[in-house]
C-alpha cells in the first residue's frame, strides 16, 4: 500500500493521480485526508480514503496501518509543522512503514531560507526515527509566479527584490512526477534529492518571457528589501505577509534557491515544464 498525505491538496492530488496513471492499482493507494467529503473523486476511482490529521497521532496510526510506502506532504500550517510532522513520523514507525518520502525545502539543513527551519527539523526527526527515507527538497513551483505573470502582462513590470538570484522552478505536476518515481521504484534507496527544473530562472527572465508572449515591453524593476515591503504593503498585503514575501526574495537574491538543477528529470526521465510553457498556460496563449 502506498499512502499519500495532503491528498486533497494540490501536490498530493497530483501524486495520487500520477500513481494511478503509472499503473499502480487504485486498491493499493491510500489518500490520507482531513475531510473525506473533498476526496469523493478519488474514492470513485477506487482509492482508499483514510481520514487523519497531523495533530492527531491516533488517527494517523489508524490511517497508516498496512502502509508500505508513505509520502508525507509537508503541511501548510507554518509554525506548527515540526510537531505535526513528528506525529506522522512516529505513527509511520509504529505502523511499520518501509519507506518514508518527505517533501522538504532546498538545501534545508544549510540555508538561510526563511521557510527552511521547520523542514530541517523534520528531516532531523526522520533521521532520528531510523526509518528508510527519501527526502525530496523541492525547489519553487512555477505556480508561485502565476499572480506576478498576470500582473506583469497587465502593468509591463515585474517588481521584486530577488536581484539576479537564480531559482530552478518546475510545475507542481513535475514535482509530483518525481515523487511518483520514488514511490514506485523497484528498490528505492534512502537519499536526499535536491529537486528542481531543467533551466535556471531569474525575475529578469520572467519579465522577458511575459513581454514576448504578451506582445509588450515588460521590465524587471529590482527593489531594495524596504522598498519591496513598502510596495507590497501598498498593494494591500499586511505587514507580516509583505515582510515574508520580501524575505523570500532576499533569500533568492542570496542564492538559496540556486539548487536542484535537473534533479526532477533525473528521477522521471522527462524534461520539466519550461518558463515559456508555464507563461503560456497562465496567459492562455498556449
Ligand atoms: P496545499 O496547501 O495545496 O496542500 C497542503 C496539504 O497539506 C493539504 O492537503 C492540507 O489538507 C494538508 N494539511 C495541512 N495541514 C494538515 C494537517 N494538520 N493534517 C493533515 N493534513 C494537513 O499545498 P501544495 O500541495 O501546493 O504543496 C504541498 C506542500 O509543499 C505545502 O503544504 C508546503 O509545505 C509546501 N509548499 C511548497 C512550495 C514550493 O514552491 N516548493 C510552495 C508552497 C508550499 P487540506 O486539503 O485538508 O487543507
Amino acid at each position: 500500500m502506498i499512502t499519500v498525505t495532503g491528498a486533497t491538496g494540490q501536490l498530493g492530488r497530483l501524486v495520487i493521480t500520477g500513481l494511478l496513471d503509472s499503473g499502480v492499482p487504485a486498491g493499493e493507494v491510500t489518500a490520507l485526508v482531513r475531510d473525506a467529503a473533498r476526496a469523493g473523486d478519488l474514492a470513485d476511482r477506487g482509492v482508499r480514503v483514510a481520514v487523519a490529521d497531523y495533530t492527531d497521532r491516533a488517527s494517523l496510526e489508524e490511517a497508516l496501518a498496512g502502509t508500505d510506502r508513505l509520502l508525507l506532504v509537508s503541511g501548510s500550517e507554518v509554525g506548527q509543522r515540526v510537531a505535526q510532522h513528528t506525529n506522522v513520523v512516529e505513527a509511520a514507525k509504529a505502523a511499520g512503514v518501509g519507506l518514508l518520502v518527505y517533501t522538504s525545502a532546498p538545501k534545508a539543513d544549510a540555508t538561510t531560507l526563511v521557510l527552511a527551519p521547520e523542514h530541517a527539523a523534520t528531516e532531523e526527526v526522520i533521521r532520528a526515527s531510523g526509518l528508510p527515507a527519501v527526502v525530496l527538497r523541492n525547489n519553487w513551483y512555477w505556480e508561485n509566479y502565476d499572480a506576478q505573470i498576470g500582473q506583469a502582462a497587465a502593468t509591463g513590470e515585474v517588481v521584486g527584490s530577488a536581484g539576479q538570484g537564480r531559482a530552478w522552478p518546475a510545475s507542481r505536476a513535475d514535482f509530483a512526477a518525481a515523487a511518483v518515481a520514488v514511490l514506485t521504484a523497484d528498490d528505492p534507496q534512502p537519499a536526499v534529492h535536491e529537486l528542481g527544473g531543467d533551466d535556471p530562472f531569474t525575475l529578469a527572465d520572467l519579465a522577458a518571457e511575459v513581454g514576448r508572449q504578451a506582445g509588450r515591453e515588460v521590465t524587471h524593476r529590482d527593489l531594495s528589501t524596504d522598498e519591496h515591503v513598502a510596495a507590497l504593503r501598498g498593494a494591500g498585503l499586511d505587514e507580516g505577509t509583505a515582510g515574508f514575501v520580501a524575505a523570500l526574495d532576499g533569500n533568492i537574491a542570496a542564492g538559496e534557491l540556486d539548487a536542484g538543477q535537473g534533479g526532477i528529470s533525473a528521477l522521471t526521465g522527462r524534461p520539466t515544464r519550461t518558463l515559456a510553457e508555464h507563461v503560456a498556460l497562465v496567459l492562455g496563449s498556449s
